[in-house]
């Protein structure tokens, strides 16, 4: 039996004031999916907001940046309607304030409304997103237009939410509060050590402040935690002087972009500050992150101390350590790497190097924060591909480093509006311009059934001294199944091209799968058949065709980064899309932006479209399948100690029969787990 002060959160949302079946049909679509069941007071509670929108920049008209939410308090001075007849010219609106003029601009305008909103002579402030049209300053349909003396009905800060069609904002949000409204004070379940050690709110508190964010912070807790956590702990100041650097970019093949030195001047002003390092290197798939994080290193170095480079994959920490020795040799940077690979006396060795001091500069992959690895004074830490990480694997190496500053890097553009959200108040640097000479890349979308003329040209590439990736998805329910797809995809390439397939798998062991990458960097072999493997970082600066079969199984941000893999030699590029037909609505506007563009930013603010708002880092907003809000890669810590404290609790209180035992029943029957408590009575 349902707890009965639950009772009003299990209620329809049709029960709520103003939700009539059609609206209660729209909610239906948005929170339990199109034929799920009727939802509840208590769904429309868990749909947070995934994202904020920020009015409080006033920068005045002239300051304003292109494309950035402002707010502008400006005098009205004349009404410019389009000609009669004429619909297609916009109605313009001018205003002035201190700093310039602005036009506001409506299309398919009603002058009356205009006329009343828009009074020639009065202040007042508009809000909206700013939009330079021939370089003079205009915002079409601003968001807001109050009265001067109103500034209070400007929502400063507003929560978005993913949307559906027949659903409005404001609908939703009066919904939304109404249900807040309503939320009865449950009893605490947390254990209250707990709860006074965090300073945590009670439940409806909490839920009350999801949805009124007040800052980033508040959507995401965790990462304010993390966030308060490295922050508390001052940094340590370390000027180096330059000379390992200039011996650096010396011995490198080419000149830094104008990007990439800006990025290390900001990263060389953050290290040289007492407070700790945390920013965010974002960089698009071959923008050159691996070199400045190199430059970074040297600059600790220089002053004394020891850096550390991790990478998600073995693949990619024996790829860092290919580009990185030889530079590191130049300079005198002693390098070395570990991974669970590292055994025995190899392993031992870097220990005592690490410990001793006499190792500079370590690469590896998680292994690096295993017990028994201890720095002798560990300064900077650099993670690559950054979103591949749990939180609490972060927490793990910095906590190692004791003050050591952090450089995160990814090639996930995230869109402005959601690395607050991701990754909390970071300082953030881009790398916007691709390393000199790069070829664009040619994408064409073909249906499968164009699979021989897609061989044809991987042949003629081949020929020519080329080379390809064929990749092979893998849908996790049937691994099996796919592996056995790829596998028979070589089989079918290496009859129709040769013996010059190789096929790579995440089966694999580690130095069996190198051995294969080795022999398509050397040429031995120039089609190399793999499952996602190699998504992250790999670099084979010569290879020019990639193939992605079953293209409309992926993500945007999967195709951007697996197209990355080329078109990063000086030959042009061709990354070819192989769908099975019919292509469903979302996967055919996929692979149309795909066509259109290459710019990793453009694409991530696409995808943000395509989603809705919260699957930028390939993983749902609102929750890893089976949690209604936690995600496994932001709230790994909370769900272990979660666990801990589920554990400890069936030791000492196993029928839930105490005070905490029935505060927490109300937890399980809310999260919709009243079939534990079933099992609970059974047991
Ligand atoms: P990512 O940002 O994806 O990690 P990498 O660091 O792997 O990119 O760099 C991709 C390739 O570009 C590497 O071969 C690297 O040596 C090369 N590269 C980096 N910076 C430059 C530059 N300024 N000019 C030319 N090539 C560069
Ligand atoms: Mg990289």
């Amino acid at each position: 039996m349902r707890p009965e002060i639950l009772n009003p959160l299990f209620r329809p949302v049709t029960s709520l004031s103003g939700i009539g079946p059609k609206i209660g049909e729209a909610l239906r679509r948005l929170l339990v999916g199109g034929d799920g069941p009727e939802p509840r007071i208590v769904d429309l509670l868990f749909h947070l907001p995934v994202a904020l929108i920020d009015r409080r920049r006033q920068p005045g008209i002239a300051k304003a940046a292109e494309g950035s939410i402002v707010t502008l308090k400006v005098r009205v001075d004349r009404h410019a309607p389009p000609p009669r007849g004429n619909r297609r010219i916009p109605y313009r609106v001018y205003a002035h304030d201190d700093t310039g003029e602005i036009a506001l601009t409506f299309f398919h305008a009603n002058a009356d409304w205009l006329k009343k909103t828009l009074p020639v002579g009065d202040t007042l402030y508009v809000s909206g997103r700013m939009d330079w049209f021939n370089g003079r300053p205009n915002m079409v349909h601003p968001d807001y237009i109050v009265p001067a003396d109103d500034f209070a009905a400007l929502p400063l800060i507003e929560p978005i939410y993913p949307m559906t069609a027949g659903l409005s904002r404001r609908v939703l949000m009066r919904a939304i509060g109404e249900a807040l409204d309503d939320l009865p004070d449950l009893p605490e379940w947390h254990d209250p050590e707990i709860v006074a050690a965090n300073r945590w709110p009670p439940f409806a508190e909490a839920m009350a402040r999801a949805h009124s964010p007040e800052g980033e912070a508040d959507l995401d807790p965790m990462s304010t935690l993390i966030r308060e956590h490295q922050r508390r702990s001052a940094g340590r100041a370390r000027a180096g002087d330059g000379r390992l650097r200039q011996t650096l970019i010396a011995a490198l093949p080419f000149r830094l972009t104008p990007s990439q030195t800006v990025a290390l001047a900001e990263i060389e002003a953050d290290l040289a500050r007492p407070e700790r390092m945390l920013r965010l290197l974002q960089g698009d798939v071959g923008s050159g992150k691996t070199v400045v994080a190199l430059l970074a290193a040297a600059n600790v170095v220089e002053a004394g101390g020891q850096a550390a480079i991790m990478a998600p994959t073995e693949l990619l920490v024996r790829q860092h350590a290919r580009t990185i020795a030889p530079l590191a040799d130049a300079a005198g940077i002693r390098a070395a790497v570990l991974t669970g690979r590292e055994k025995g006396r190899d392993r031992e060795t870097v220990l005592a190097g690490l410990a001793d001091g006499s190792i500079d500069l370590l690469i590896g992959t998680h292994a690096l924060f295993q017990a028994g690895v201890a720095f002798r004074d560990l300064a900077l830490v650099v993670v690559d591909e950054q979103h591949r990480f749990g939180v609490h694997q972060r927490l793990a190496l910095t906590a190692k480093g004791g003050a050591a500053d952090v450089l995160v890097m990814t090639a996930t553009p995230i869109p402005r509006t959601l690395v607050l959200t991701y990754y909390g108040d970071m300082d953030v640097s881009r790398l916007t311009d691709k390393p000199a000479g790069r070829q664009p890349i040619e994408t064409r979308a073909l249906p499968l059934a164009r699979l021989d003329e897609v061989v044809g040209r991987v042949r003629a590439a081949i020929a020519g001294g080329a080379k390809a990736y064929w990749v092979c998805p893998l849908v996790e329910e049937s691994e099996a199944l796919d592996l056995a797809a790829a596998e028979e995809r070589a089989a079918t390439l290496t009859a129709a091209l040769g013996p010059t397939v190789g096929l790579v798998h995440g089966r694999m062991r580690g130095a069996e799968r190198d051995r294969v990458m080795t022999r398509f960097l050397s040429g031995e072999i120039n089609v190399l058949v793999a499952t996602t493997v190699i998504e992250v970082g790999v670099d084979v600066a010569d290879a020019t065709i990639m193939v992605i079969e079953h293209a409309e199984r992926f993500g945007l941000a999967q195709l951007h980064q697996l197209r990355g893999r080329v078109g990063r030699g000086t030959r042009p590029s061709a990354c070819l899309l192989l769908y099975k037909p019919p292509l469903g609505a979302v996967a055919k506007r996929r692979l149309a932006v795909m066509r259109e563009t290459n710019d990793g930013f453009r694409i991530a603010e696409e995808d943000l479209k395509l989603r809705g708002g919260g699957e930028v880092l390939g993983t749902r907003q609102s929750g890893t399948p089976g949690f209604r809000v936690a995600r496994i890669d932001h709230h790994g810590a909370l769900m272990e100690a979660a666990r801990d404290d589920a554990r400890r609790l069936m030791e000492t209180e196993p029928d839930l029969g105490g005070r905490r035992g029935s505060a927490l029943r109300v937890l399980l029957y809310l999260f919709g787990r009243d079939e534990a408590i079933r099992l609970l009575r059974a047991g």
